[in-house]
């Protein structure tokens, strides 16, 4: 039987990547999405054309009751969620002496709240059954914070301390949570940026390039694996040796 596999935010970007990377490994993948449907349509169609399993399900993942229906409708079409992938974001920049506590609020309940919530769902069919992998789609921006992003860099720490604490948690479980942290990812989210700061990144970036979602998804794809089994915990960097 395959596993069966939950994508937050895999209409578009790096959650499409993970989406079709997960049904590349044998995975059934649910394809989450908050408003595009035909975006999610067409991974759908991507993943079945090419011989896989996967069904699009809607739902806004910072709140409680869509998560639950969204859970509900996974194992009521593919079967018990065994991997989680939450990858869903938003960003609201600005600098923090112009930031509203709204806008603060927003990306924490997207990118973190979200997490929680999808988690712990997640977690008690998992310690049921003695096994499970989620990763967390967190950002460099977590780990050394970024002007303009106070919001979105809180909300990406805050990734890392739920995953050590889950791992901490339920490790005995023989499950497994980490973070993987995207540098400059070619995306809808990074298209935004403009010419000067794609310029300024590109100077700290070692490998001279943004990456791809593909880049993102393979390493994601292994931590979701059997063979990640002893890796828990940890905070992985997908940045192209960022500020080396
Ligand atoms: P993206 O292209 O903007 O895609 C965002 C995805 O999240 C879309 O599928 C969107 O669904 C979904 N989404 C947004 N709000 C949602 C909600 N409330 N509930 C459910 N789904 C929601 O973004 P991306 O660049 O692929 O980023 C994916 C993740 O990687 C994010 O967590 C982001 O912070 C992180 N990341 C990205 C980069 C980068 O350089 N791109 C770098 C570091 C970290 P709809 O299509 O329905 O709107």
């Amino acid at each position: 039987m395959s596993r069966v596999a939950l994508v937050t935010g895999a209409s578009r970007g790096i959650g499409r990547a993970v989406a079709v990377e997960l049904s590349r490994r044998g995975m059934a993948v649910a394809v989450n999405y908050a408003r595009n449907a035909e975006a999610a349509a067409e991974v759908v169609e991507e993943i079945v054309g090419a011989g896989g399993r996967a069904v699009a399900v809607e739902a806004d993942v910072s709140d409680g009751d869509a998560v639950a229906g969204l859970f509900d409708s996974v194992v009521a079409e593919l079967g018990p969620v065994e991997v989680l992938v939450n990858n869903a974001g938003i960003t609201r920049d600005d600098l923090i002496l112009r930031m509203s506590p709204e806008a603060f609020d927003e990306v924490i309940a997207v990118n973190l709240r979200s997490a929680f919530l999808c988690t712990k769902v997640a977690l008690r069919r998992m310690v049921r059954a003695r096994w499970g992998r989620i990763v967390c789609v967190g950002s460099v921006a977590g780990i050394g914070g970024n002007a303009g992003q106070a919001n979105y860099a809180a909300s990406k720490a805050g990734l890392i301390g739920l995953v050590k604490s889950v791992a901490k948690e339920v490790g005995s479980r023989g499950i497994t949570a980490n973070v993987v942290a995207p540098g400059f990812i070619t995306t809808d989210l990074t298209d935004e940026l403009g010419d000067k700061v794609r310029e300024a990144s590109l100077g700290a970036i070692s490998l001279g390039r943004f990456g791809s979602p593909e880049e993102v998804a393979a390493v994601v794809g292994f931590l979701c694996s059997e063979e990640a089994s002893y890796v828990t915990g940890q905070v992985i960097r997908v940045d192209g040796g960022m500020a080396l």
